[in-house]
């Protein structure tokens, strides 16, 4: 047993070698990444854009020849932002006639209704719901809401910093119309000291008016807090341009590898092909779309033929409602689809330090055995937690979910930014990345990772 144990450990780290060779020596991932940004750019679900990119990865991924590449309709909110959003302000305790303009980078949240016109207003200041519920709708009708709340800096976990403050954006702009707010600004959600805008989703409730959002950079954000406790009164003047066209039908891309011994089995690979729509969506997540490629181009490269059946698929619409993960895990439910396991890569394409998963203690425990095939590769994270946003809802008994953990102290300086371009990806950490993903892929293919061993 020992022997053969030991035996299959070096055919598992010969392989691994194999994956890691293929994939830092041939890897088409970045020159994927470089066409998805540079030539289609930025694709948010619904939009014009959204669509060439779903034409591009049915194309890219069939010309690596899987056994079938498909598209899964997906129905998706289509909002556009529109040309026209700007802030400015001035400073009412200015005494010359010829007051001068701030004009704070700014832009709106995703989902956000458009002015009509200009708002000008007052801004009020708060840094969290319960300032403001304190504040009360005396201080707070008719003015502009402003939440000054920057990601908590102390944590070293900056998706859990982005989780701490994320309420903020999303609910902010109902918290602040409860209490008649006309409108809604926000501290950009990112640790960079900068003036780039961040973006994301925002979710009005039904019941409440809805009322324009965006927000500001961590600059403009700074001054205009500075500006405030110069002049409380200032004149903040807002407009979006937003508009909502309602929904319309885009598409999962599907490329699938059927499996040799287990074909109605699946491990799913994947990432989101919509970005938001300033930038051009590098490591958010076309980083994840790639590498997610990648996988599949290795495995046909090095002529190997799974036990279970591989999909690689590229979700559409994670951002703003998970519309492509959802239906993605309710078309495999009704036709009876078994899942043995589904990695996804939505952290930014940085160096790889290992993989967050949803695993039972069973397949935990095999999980961890696994270490030392991986551990050479500067893989040593294999911690439990949250996987991706677009798999999860394939969670059952059975699936082991895993998420790409990567190095992220510099995602949120991109993320949703204009700032997310092709540039900012570094290209040996993206391609370390393909490579811990198809040596996961691999290793569980080998065993299934079954869920009662
Ligand atoms: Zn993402």
């Amino acid at each position: 047993m020992v022997v053969n144990a030991q035996h299959e450990a070096q055919a598992d780290s010969a392989m691994v070698a194999n994956i890691y060779n293929e994939v830092l020596a041939n890897a088409e991932c970045y020159e994927n990444l470089r066409y998805l940004c540079k030539n289609i750019g930025q694709r948010l679900a619904g939009s014009e854009n959204a669509g060439k990119a779903i034409e591009w990865g049915k194309t890219t991924l069939s010309n690596y020849k899987p056994d079938d590449v498909f598209l899964m309709p997906v129905d998706v909110p289509h909002w556009s932002r529109g040309s026209n959003e700007y802030g400015n302000y001035y400073l009412t305790t200015m005494q010359t006639d010829n007051k001068v303009r701030t004009k704070p980078a700014l832009t709106a949240l995703g989902g956000s209704v458009g002015c009509e016109g200009e708002i000008v207003a007052e801004v009020v200041e708060v840094k969290s719901f319960d300032e403001l519920k304190a504040l009360g709708e005396n201080k707070v009708k008719g003015k502009i809401v402003f939440f000054n709340k920057a990601m908590d800096p102390l944590l070293i976990n900056t998706g859990a910093a982005y989780g701490g403050a994320y309420p903020i954006r999303g609910d902010g702009p109902s918290e602040a119309a409860k209490l008649g707010a006309v409108a809604c600004l926000i501290r950009s959600l990112t640790l960079a000291d900068d003036n780039y805008p961040h973006t994301g989703g925002t979710h009005y409730q039904d019941s409440i008016p809805k009322i324009p959002a965006a927000a500001l950079s961590s600059v403009a954000a700074r001054q205009l807090s500075a500006d405030l406790k110069t002049d409380p009164h200032l004149a903040f003047t807002l407009h979006l341009s937003c508009v909502d066209y309602g929904r319309t039908m885009q598409a999962n891309v599907v490329a699938e590898i059927k499996g040799t011994k287990f074909p109605d089995e699946y491990i799913t690979i994947g990432g989101h092909l919509d970005s938001w729509d300033i930038g051009e969506g590098a490591h958010d997540d076309g980083t994840g779309i790639v590498q997610s490629i990648e996988v599949l181009r290795t495995m046909i490269a090095l002529g190997y033929k799974p036990k279970h059946s591989i999909r690689v698929v590229l979700f559409i619409n994670e951002e703003f409602g998970n519309d492509g993960g959802e239906t993605y895990a309710r078309v495999c439910k009704e036709n009876g689809l078994v899942h043995v396991a589904a990695i996804e890569s939505d952290g930014g394409g940085f160096s790889p330090k290992g993989f967050n998963c949803e695993l039972n203690d069973a397949q935990f425990a095999l999980f961890k055995s696994w270490s030392t095939v991986l551990e050479p590769y500067g893989l040593s994270v294999f911690r439990r937690g949250g996987s991706g946003v677009d798999i999860r809802p394939l969670k059952d008994d059975r699936v082991a979910l895993f998420g790409l953990n990567v190095d992220g102290q510099r995602y949120f300086d991109y993320h949703h930014s204009n700032n997310d371009v092709f540039e900012n990806v570094n290209k040996r950490e993206l391609e370390l990345g393909a490579a811990a993903m198809a040596s996961l892929v691999y290793m569980i293919d080998q065993t299934g990772l079954p869920a009662n061993p």
